[in-house]
């Protein structure tokens, strides 16, 4: 039997997150390319934001949600890639029943806006689609 040591440094992250997010980092930022393992308490989700070149995520536990302020919304589950292409407004999370968890390469800064509102995390359950004007302003 043979155990490889993970990095024993996982992050609480607070400032752009809604809800109890942690966070293991598998590729500090370099040459602007982050891998990080993000786990979200059922509820959890990311403020609305976008990224300066994309990001990848690869889900790997639980049930999520990605919302794109354009309206586009789908569910995420194990197994599932979502790609998010450059300066597309979006947040991911999980579902107000699960855990979640999910592998994000993000390429390029990041930029941070609001955090995602009670009603549209709720609505965009039960409608399936957030409608843009609930985005942040501007
Ligand atoms: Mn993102």
């Amino acid at each position: 039997m043979r155990v490889s040591p993970g990095n024993g440094r996982t992050q609480r992250r607070g400032d752009t997150f809604t809800g109890g997010v942690w966070a293991d980092s598998a590729l500090p930022a370099a040459d602007g390319v982050a891998v990080t393992t993000v786990i979200f308490e059922p509820g959890a989700r990311t403020y609305w934001h976008r990224h300066e070149v994309g990001q990848v995520l690869h889900v790997t536990h639980g049930e999520g949600w990605l919302q794109s302020a354009t309206g586009e919304g789908q569910p995420l589950r194990p197994g599932d890639i979502a790609h998010i292409p450059a300066g597309e407004l979006h947040w991911h999370g999980a579902t107000p029943a699960s855990v979640f968890s999910h592998v994000a390469v993000s390429i390029g800064a990041t930029e941070w806006m609001d955090a995602v509102t009670e009603d549209d995390y709720v609505n965009a359950f039960g409608r399936g689609r957030v409608v843009a004007s609930s985005g942040p302003a501007g």
